[in-house]
């Protein structure tokens, strides 16, 4: 979801963001649009309280991409890089890394089919890694790490496109943090990169100009033609999340939201989920019914009572419920509400 004051204040000036213009229409070169692309970075500066010695980027390509960038541009003169191995995109940083050095799985969660995470602790940790790279939140399978795992001196890298901005974040314990917009930051078309400044400058021969952070960072995220409306919507998300108080307020809501529909899960005898409370994501809820020939029926009912994209990840099937930041409290309880009474009704 976009919040709806945002979606709004996009409608009333998408004819005439700036001197009679759409934003849609806008230069990338003009100084209003460039302005306002200064404005993202520091608003996420301080919601984040980024410290000085890490560049905020914007790039296209999605987190997909960043599978790739990452290694292309931390693994330097190193050969081998750590992997946290906790669900279905986490394989896929895995299976891009491999193309540009030795990838160690330093832990698996596949043999608990993805419904908890071992401590630090038992992770086969190499201390040569350029990096080890891990997914703070698992989107598909509903896993998330509630602390930062503490790997020592090996730098940390993290895919966080489904848990940023959800809560406070100790960015300086990370020498990368990536995150596709799409999910709590604004439209889909931009991803963001926080990284630690040393580690510019140092990418690999291979790596295409476009995915050099260092680029990126010299030319204020605007190397090229960035989606100019993703940028715009951006930041204008931005804004509805320091309206709500910042990440630690929002960090409430996301918990109580979580809470009541986990509650919702436990309570009942036909709806379940898998994961060991411990490490439950607070963003995106698996879930799944005792008798899946009813799925087709809950879908088709709650869509019927405007609740809509329920159908889980087609890797996992079920049901999943992404409750984002945008996703009001109230979204919770009707979902909740839907559920006891279809359950009732069985
Ligand atoms: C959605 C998602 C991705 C993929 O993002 P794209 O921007 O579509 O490439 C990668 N990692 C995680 C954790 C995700 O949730």
């Amino acid at each position: 979801m976009i919040p709806t004051e945002v979606l709004e204040q996009a409608r009333a000036e998408l004819l005439d963001w700036h001197r009679g213009m759409s934003v849609l229409e806008t230069s990338h070169r003009d100084k209003a649009f460039i302005a306002m692309t200064e404005a993202v970075t520091d608003k996420v500066r301080t919601l984040l309280a980024v410290p000085d010695n890490y560049r905020v980027l914007f790039m296209q390509g999605g987190a997909s991409l960043q599978f790739a960038a990452a290694p292309l541009n931390l693994l330097g003169d190193k050969s081998a890089m750590d992997y946290v191995y906790t669900g279905l995109w986490g394989k896929k940083a895995i299976l891009d890394a491999k193309r540009y050095g030795e990838v160690r799985i330093a832990y698996s969660a596949e043999s608990n089919q993805f419904t908890s995470i071992e401590p630090v602790e038992q992770w086969a940790l190499n201390e040569a890694a350029a990096y080890l790279h891990y997914t703070p939140n698992e989107t598909v399978h509903g896993v998330e790490f509630h602390e930062i795992p503490e790997v020592g001196a090996v730098p940390l890298v993290g895919d966080f496109s489904s848990t940023i901005l959800s809560r406070p974040l100790d960015v300086s314990k990370h020498a990368l943090i990536y995150a596709g917009a799409q999910k709590n930051i604004g439209p889909s078309g931009l991803t963001m990169v926080i990284v630690d400044e040393q580690y510019l400058g140092h990418a690999l021969d291979i790596c295409p100009a476009y995915l050099n952070y260092q680029n990126i960072a010299n030319s204020h995220s605007l190397y090229n033609t960035p989606p100019t409306f993703s940028f715009y919507l951006i930041d204008l998300v931005l804004d509805w999340l320091e309206k709500q108080g910042g990440v630690a307020a929002i960090e409430d809501v996301n918990k109580r939201k979580s809470a009541k529909l986990y509650e919702c899960l436990d309570q009942s005898d036909f709806f379940s989920n898998p994961v060991v409370p411990k490490y439950r994501s607070r963003m995106n809820v698996p879930f799944f019914l005792a008798d899946a020939s009813q799925e087709a029926r809950f879908l088709e009912q709650a869509e019927a009572n405007g609740l809509m994209n329920l159908a889980g990840h087609r890797a996992l099937g079920g049901m999943r419920a992404s409750i984002y930041n945008s996703m009001p409290e109230e979204g919770v309880d009707a979902l909740c509400a839907f559920m006891t009474e279809f359950e009732r009704r069985l």
